[in-house]
């Protein structure tokens, strides 16, 4: 089966991708935040983006509001790239449910 990363919208076998957190658990993500697949490479840019060294400096009391840029700046690129394909509805009923 194929399945779409919802990140950079290009299609990979199953074996490819893996589901993940958008919002790492390792900065502050739960298990309430949503879950999508990605792709190893997506995965691994969003992660490097992401470094948990650099999430520690962040005081406490800014981290939610980091949390909330971090998850727009997710929707953004992802919407970025499912509009290039051409696939805005199918992004819009993913995140926007
Ligand atoms: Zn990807």
């Amino acid at each position: 089966m194929k399945v779409r990363c919802k990140l950079c919208w290009e299609e990979f076998d199953e074996s490819e991708v893996k589901l993940h957190h958008i919002i790492p658990k390792c900065i502050g993500g739960t298990d309430k935040d949503k879950r999508a697949y990605l792709c190893k490479k997506c995965h691994a840019i969003w992660h490097y983006n992401l470094p948990k060294l650099l999430w520690e400096f962040v005081p406490d009391e800014l981290k939610p509001n980091a949390i909330k840029a971090i998850r727009a700046k997710f929707l953004y690129i992802s919407r970025q790239n499912a509009r290039k394909k051409g696939m805005l509805d199918e992004w819009e009923k993913f995140f926007l449910d």
